[in-house]
């Protein structure tokens, strides 16, 4: 029996549990799984037609692979009551089942894979279920609904959420790797069940691309009261006040990393672009797959060293130091930059 997960853009397809939404694991019919077009060990799989909306997830992600407190980023669910609880709930969808397979909703829907019914923003605005909330029995047992990966994140282990995160880049990685960008002749599957699209006319190989971006939280102790601060910036893009009363969103400095850069020089300048300051001390924390649209964000901490924040205007609106204990809106429970903060936080006795 083969699983899949159903994925529409950065949305996926989800159950309501009594820990809230749940992806869905559905079940595929055999005509799918004995497509030979879709045998990754078919030797002549060079030769096939071109398949875009269904790919494999690595073994490695997979929830046999998942072991509660593995995780740098400190999950706190206890997998171990939650796989228990959950399996019991949805026998069809236990998350112990390997899930190895992420196709679009548009695929599975041209593949006459069964779906349960789906309920559209609508009408889940309309029945009070946008937001993650966990009242019981608001789904029907044959209902469910498309959540977007930025809210599923709040609330599922790390490891599933990075398995979502694949599968997002993945079926985008596909849909936009069709033609060869040297010489534009249509692509095909590399052999083996190699994650590529092989140029049949002059073989180039394109594989999927990771984005690296630095993530840094720095610190140094309040000048007056010696208390640690951490530095916040409020980018244009987290949006204006609308009213005196909504809480601007913070956030720490972030940027790709330019071609020919290790990941520390990358902070340095990073942070030299956009706060003008120095930094000391800048170590690796741990990294979070990011798939917007295909990062791979890199988590440092760092010390201040010296020099006045300048911010950078065309990024910035403001930037400063903030005591742990008087924090600003930060980001969401399931970020890295959450993690990086909390953690500088937890170090000085506060919890968030
Ligand atoms: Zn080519």
């Amino acid at each position: 029996m083969s699983h899949a997960f159903i994925l529409r853009d950065e949305t996926i397809l989800c159950r309501q549990t009594p820990h809230g939404w749940w992806p869905m694991q559905v079940e595929l019919p055999q005509s799918d799984i004995d497509n030979p077009a879709l045998n990754t060990h078919d030797t002549h799989s060079t030769q096939r037609a071109y398949q875009v909306g269904r790919v494999t997830l690595f073994e490695s992600l997979a929830p046999t692979h998942w072991l509660p407190n593995d995780d740098s980023r400190q999950n706190k669910n206890s997998l171990t009551a939650f796989e228990s609880e959950t399996a019991n709930t949805f026998t069809t969808n236990a998350f112990t089942s390997k899930a190895t397979l992420a196709m679009t909703y548009d695929y599975a829907i041209a593949n006459h894979v069964t779906l349960p019914k789906i309920l559209e923003n609508a009408e889940l605005e309309s029945r009070g279920l946008t937001s993650n909330n966990k009242e019981k029995n608001t789904l029907g047992n044959d209902e469910c609904a498309f959540i977007a990966y930025r809210l599923l994140i709040t609330q599922l282990p790390f490891a599933l959420s990075d398995q979502l995160s694949q599968a997002i880049q993945l079926l985008r990685w596909q849909a936009d790797t069709q033609f060869c960008s040297r010489c534009a002749a249509p692509v095909v599957h590399a052999n083996h069940g190699e994650r590529a699209m092989v140029c049949p006319v002059c073989r180039l190989r394109q594989y999927p691309r990771v984005q690296p971006c630095i993530i840094t939280a720095i610190t140094r102790p309040n000048p007056q009261t010696g208390t640690m601060q951490i530095l916040l910036a409020h980018h244009h893009r987290y949006g204006q006040q609308k009213t005196p009363q909504q809480a601007l969103q913070y956030g720490l400095i972030a940027g790709f990393v330019e071609v020919g850069e290790s990941l520390e020089h990358a902070v340095v300048r990073e942070v030299a672009e956009e706060v003008n300051i120095s930094l000391k001390d800048i170590r690796y924390v741990s990294s979070q797959p990011w798939p917007f649209p295909s990062n791979l964000m890199l988590g440092f901490r760092a010390a201040y060293a010296g020099g006045d924040i300048v911010i950078q205007e065309d990024e910035l609106s403001h930037a400063d130091f903030f005591d742990l204990t008087n924090l600003p809106k930060i980001p969401f429970k399931g970020s890295i930059a959450y993690a990086l903060i909390a953690q500088i936080a937890h170090e000085q006795g506060i919890s968030l």
